[in-house]
Parts: C-alpha cells; structure tokens; sequence
C-alpha cells in the first residue's frame, strides 16, 4: 500500500479532484464512501465538509466554491468527497499512562465523573479555575480512552495551547503515538491513538474521534463561531463524546449544562491549594502614556523593578505596546524585556526567554492570556477599560499570576481611567470562586 493512502485514512474529507484513479480505487476497497459536494435538506443547501449552508445562486457555475472552508481547498460544484473508513486499530501498549504524579483530591473526583460521562457517552464541562491544573485531570480519562482502543482527540482554538500541550501530553504517555496538527505546521496529517490540532483542523474530519477534548473552548476563535462548533460534532464518531475544559466557560455552554444535555464538574481550586490572586483596581487621571509612561504606572514598575519581581504588562494593542515599550527602554536602559503579539513570528521564542528568566519582563497583547505559566510574575492591565478586555480576558489574564505554590500571591493589577461593568464583573468572578472554594 503506497504510504500516502494510509495517511488518508481515519475520517479524513478528501476532494477526488486531488487524488489519482487509483487512489480513489484504493481509498474505497479500504471502506470510505464517496459523496457529493453539496447535499440537501429540505429546501436548503449545505457544504459536505464544513455544513455550511450555501446559497446555489453562489454555485451557477463549475468556478464558484464554497467560501466558508476555501482555506481547507477549494470544493466546487460537481466535486466529490471520500470520507475515509475511520475504522482503524492501533498498537497501544498495555499501560498507556507514564505520567508518575498525583491528583489532588478535588483534582481526582473531578477526573473520576468525567471518566464516567465517558463511559455514558455524555458530553461533559470541565469547569476548572485558572492553575487547576486540568491537563492533568484528563490524563485517566485518556488512559481509560485508550485502553478500550478508542481514539482520540485534544483541540484548542489556540495554536499556541496546542504546541504547549504536545511535550507534557508526549511525556504523559511516552510510548503512544501524538500526532499535533495546525494550518502553520510542517508535518502533514498521518493517523494517531492520539491527535492534537486546532479545532479548525476538525473541518476536515467526519466521524473520526471516539473522544474529543475540547480545551479553552470559551476562547478565539472558537467562541461564537458556529461552523467550528459543527465541526467539533461532525469529527466525533456517532458513538463518541466530548470534553470541555474552560475556566471561563460561554453562556451556550453553560445553558446546556441547565438543560442536561451537558454535565458539569467544577473545580474551584487551585492544584496548591491556594486562592486565586485578586486583582487590584487603580484608577489614572491621565492616559497610561502620559509623559512618557503615566506617573502611577511608572511607580509600581520602578518598585517591581528594585524588588527584581519579573513582570507581564498586557496591552489592548500593538500600537500601544510597542510606543510602551520604547519609553520603557528610555527610562530603564538596563532592563531586559520582550514584547509578543499575534503578528510576531518569533512569539514562542521569545516566550521561552521569558519562561527560562532570560527577560525580567514580557509586554504583550492578549494572545498570551491563557494557555502560558510562568514562574513569579506580576500581572499588570494596561487600560483594562478598553473594549479588547473582555470579562473573559480579564479573569483569563489574572489568572496568569499565582500559578506555583511558592509564589501563589503573586500580585494582579488593573489600571484604567474608567472603573466599567466587565472590570467590576472580572474582579467579583474572582472573589466568588475564592469564597466557593473556600465553602468546599
Ligand atoms: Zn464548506
């Protein structure tokens, strides 16, 4: 069998346009099933790969595509898909889990009712707080997954969470095959017991996963994206569940879990036991460049920096930060600091300079406000008030500060110049869980 029909294989949507004869020959004496492009339901039109629904005046002829997953490759009218059999078997040694630790208490009642969702085929939210340490507490959910050869796979919306997860998932399960997939990564797709991708990368999928773990599900660009929350479904096999992690989960979710069609386990503390740091409010008179860098901003940062506490400085855009960061640099010559955003190709680089201390301070935009842990950090909000901070962000963002046992009360500041509803909101979340774990 040439290799690249194998690497077809596993629920995949593939356009005949790009295979040879002998391939679609192949490809269907191995179990997939061909289908049209475009099928119907009622008087509407739907696109086979991402279901979208398409207006036919759009498809008049042979040159229009469905514009919705045009990134996946164009699909044209008259174009045929094979669904490829997404029956297969894996080598899966007899002990999957190599992971040595241990779950706290909380950590492992939480791991024992999403076990058992599992097991009922229920989808389930794991509501977590920031620092819970939720990877962890679905590694005995993968093991079990594994062990009864069912295949699976962890999604984020989040490149950035996905390169982060693959190295502790790899050693958590040393000997099983992971395979990480994302629009920007240079291996291409190849079947695995276990798969980390993007959840964009499930458009291509259609019955293929026993087990999907969706992580951050409330975060960009998944939240609100309807076609993406059709593709977590369309990947998972009609027999097969799914897994939601959040700290901050949406409303949708959480009107699910109201109705039953979802269960819930929460896990209000932190995996050392300690409260989530809240955040402190300052008030500016004047904009936070002001003279430079505003006068309140410019003490706490000079105290930060006397008392050599490493820092991360968030940003609503790039602009700002990088104007922040050139009068950083003017009144602290000798500091040493990286600035990230989504626009910069060196990001995870200079991430892991911060991460390994080689960078007192990080300045970034909200693309680092989950799915990073550093060690001793203050968190400080520039212009918490500006609209780029959502509720979400807020608490997503103090969460970064807190995160190991010797330095839970790590420090979380807010300055705005207006004190508005999602700032007061973050900061009560915060509180609240505080007070519910505490109850526990
Ligand atoms: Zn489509």
């Amino acid at each position: 069998m040439e290799k690249n029909i194998k690497e077809l294989l596993g629920g995949r949507i593939v356009n005949t346009r790009v295979l040879t004869n002998q391939q679609i020959s192949q490809l269907m004496s191995l179990g997939s099933k061909k289908y049209p492009v475009i099928y119907q339901e009622g008087s509407q039109y739907f696109c086979r790969r991402c279901l979208t629904e398409i207006d036919l005046a759009d498809f008049h002829d042979q040159k229009m595509y469905c514009r919705a997953c045009l990134n996946f490759g164009k699909l044209r009218k008259g174009d045929e898909l094979i669904i490829t059999n997404s029956n297969l078997s894996f080598h899966i040694p007899k002990t999957p889990m190599t992971w040595q630790g241990q779950l706290t208490n909380l950590q492992d009642t939480v791991a024992q009712e999403t076990k058992s969702a599992f097991q009922k085929q229920q989808d389930h939210l794991i509501w977590a707080v920031t620092g819970a340490g939720k990877t962890e507490i679905i590694y005995p959910l993968i093991n079990e997954a594994l062990l009864q050869n069912k295949r699976v796979a962890i999604c984020s919306p989040r490149v950035d969470v996905c390169l982060e997860l693959q190295p502790r998932l790899q050693q958590a399960f040393r000997n099983v095959p992971i395979g990480l997939f994302h629009g920007q990564s240079q291996t291409s797709y190849f079947p695995t017991p276990i798969m980390i991708s993007t959840v964009h990368q499930l458009i291509r999928f259609e019955s293929a996963f026993d087990l999907i773990i969706v992580d951050e599900v409330d975060s960009f660009p998944l939240a609100g994206d309807e076609m993406l929350h059709q593709a977590i479904y369309k990947a998972k096999k009609d027999s097969g569940s799914i897994t939601y992690l959040s700290a901050t989960p949406p409303v949708e979710l959480l009107a699910n879990v109201k109705t039953k069609k979802i269960s819930l386990s929460k896990l209000y503390q932190r995996f050392h036991g300690h409260p989530l740091p809240e955040p402190q409010t300052h008030l500016l008179l004047k904009k936070s460049q002001f003279l430079g860098i505003n006068p309140r901003i410019k003490k706490m940062l000079s105290s930060l920096i006397k008392s050599q506490t490493r820092f991360m400085l968030f940003f609503p855009r790039i602009p700002e930060m990088l104007q922040f960061a050139v009068s950083l640099q003017k009144k602290w010559p000798n500091l040493k600091f990286v600035t990230v955003s989504s626009k910069d190709s060196e990001r995870l680089k200079k991430v892991q300079q911060f991460r390994e201390e080689r960078a007192s301070a990080i300045l970034t935009t909200t693309i680092l406000e989950r799915g990073v842990t550093f060690h001793k950090v203050a968190v400080i909000v520039i212009d918490a008030d500006s609209e780029e901070f959502s509720k979400t962000a807020l608490i997503q963002i103090a969460g970064r500060a807190g995160r190991f046992k010797d330095a839970a009360d790590d420090l979380v500041h807010f300055f705005y110049q207006y004190y508005d509803q999602k700032i007061k909101s973050a900061c009560c979340q915060i509180k609240q869980i505080n007070q519910q774990a505490v109850n526990k």
